[in-house]
């Protein structure tokens, strides 16, 4: 392990058998987390060549189970994000596409770096579980159309494991880790079609478009070599989605969204997505069709109906659910107010998410525990005007030696000018 920790050092490139004993030795535990994060260090500053990376991402997809969707009906379409702050997309995405017809078969992530995972939002359900076997999968998404599981012992283990590592040592910012990791999880599952939500800015995992384009285009073509439709939106991750940061914060503004509540800009980005998903998965003919008929299924409840069977079918507390008070809270909370008068002008999503973790909503270490009362509520977002001494935001946690440290990185993501900023799009531009 050594001698391949310093070929890729040296940005050497690493052939398929020098890959498998990495990968292999790493499952099975005889290669040390330590060797396996230095590796981690060394692609994240050398890279890794379009073949590494393929042969990397096939590596973690063969490293459990695969699941094979084809006994069930209709063309099968999943989604994932790159990464983002307040990013609770798939709650509202998921079950309001399989209330339209469409199967979904997802396989999601935690926490990542400074980023929020849906696992560990859903995990704010008193009860339900994400670890799932192959077998209650595909069952779930046979029964209800629906299933969230996340990698596990026998699904993409390799994922499991070098994504835990990713999260704690500062090396999730690499275009073919990002790539492999995706893909490997969306190509196990067995999806047809799949569409990325590839965020960009100071929040997302690529700050710059340019670095988001290398990243859509290495994920459509590794989706190419396997037949699988890939469609790259690039959406923008300059201020945090939503309103809510944090685990139960968001499932809460999930479950508004879903019933027709929610801030516009995650209610867009749905529409946005969900109008592809319903595209590729045929039971629309366009996406102003898909739009019309996303509407509908909010409007109706049958989306947030369809949320509620995915909870009951992944073993949640109902309650919960219709009632979110008795989602987790904390035991501390501090309002954040503003130290000047003036138009928001930045609102930095990198620096929200980190002081979310602060707060308890994300991992420290491999071992920590996340906190899922934990987070921020946004008072005040990009273009509002605010009075001096007026509240920003609230942070939650139920350690109170946690704001200080937040209230840092508060300081540092909230900018104030006199002059309005200009209206940001949240959609940039469509690949695939
Ligand atoms: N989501 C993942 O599953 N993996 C990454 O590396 C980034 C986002």
């Amino acid at each position: 392990m050594v001698e391949l920790i310093v070929k890729k050092r040296n940005g050497q490139e690493l052939s398929k058998e020098e890959l498998t004993t990495i990968i292999d030795g790493f499952i099975s535990g005889e290669i040390p987390d330590y060797q396996v994060s230095a590796f981690l260090m060394a692609v994240f500053f050398e890279g890794m060549t379009s073949t590494e990376t393929a042969i990397l991402t096939d590596l973690m997809m063969r490293s459990g189970e695969l699941i094979d969707l084809s006994e069930i009906e209709g063309v099968k379409v999943d989604k994932h994000s790159t990464g983002g702050v307040g990013d609770k997309t798939t709650l509202v995405l998921g079950p309001l596409v399989a209330a339209a017809g469409v199967p979904v078969a997802k396989m999601s992530g935690r926490g990542l770096g400074h980023t929020g995972g849906t696992l560990d939002k859903m995990e704010s359900i008193k009860g339900l579980t994400i670890d799932m076997t192959k077998e209650e999968f595909i069952d779930n998404v046979k029964r209800i159309k629906i299933a969230v599981c996340g990698s596990n012992k026998n699904l993409v283990p390799a994922d499991k494991k070098l994504y835990a590592l990713r999260d704690v040592t500062g090396t999730v910012e690499n275009i073919s880790l990002i790539a492999s990791s995706i893909m490997s999880k969306k190509l196990a599952s067995g999806a047809d079609a799949i569409v990325i939500d590839i965020k960009v800015g100071y929040g997302a995992t690529m700050k710059t478009v340019e670095d988001a384009e290398e990243l859509a285009k290495m994920m459509i073509a590794i989706g190419a070599k396997m037949n699988r439709k890939v469609i790259a939106v690039f959406t923008s991750m300059s201020e945090p989605l939503g309103f809510t940061i944090g685990n139960a914060l968001e499932v809460k503004e999930a479950i508004d969204t879903l019933k027709g509540n929610g801030p516009t800009d995650l209610t867009e980005l749905c529409l946005e997505l969900g109008s592809h998903m319903l595209v590729l998965g045929e039971v629309a003919k366009t996406k102003d069709e898909a739009v019309e008929q996303l509407k509908i299924l909010i409007d109706s409840g049958a989306a947030f109906d369809k949320f509620k069977e995915l909870v009951a079918a992944q073993g949640g507390d109902i309650s919960v659910i219709e009632q979110t008070d008795l989602l987790p809270g904390t035991q501390f909370s501090q309002a954040y107010k503003s130290k000047d008068e003036g138009y928001i002008s930045e609102l930095n999503a990198l620096d929200i998410g980190l002081a979310s973790v602060k707060l308890g909503a994300g991992r420290e270490t491999k071992t920590s525990e996340i906190d899922h009362g934990a987070g921020i509520l946004l008072k005040k977002k990009i273009g509002d005007y605010v009075k001096k001494d007026e509240v920003l935001a609230m942070l939650y946690s139920n350690n109170d030696a946690n704001f200080t440290k937040a209230v840092e990185f508060m300081d540092v993501a909230y900018k104030i000018s006199e002059v309005q900023p200009p209206h940001q799009p949240l959609i940039l531009k469509t690949m695939s």
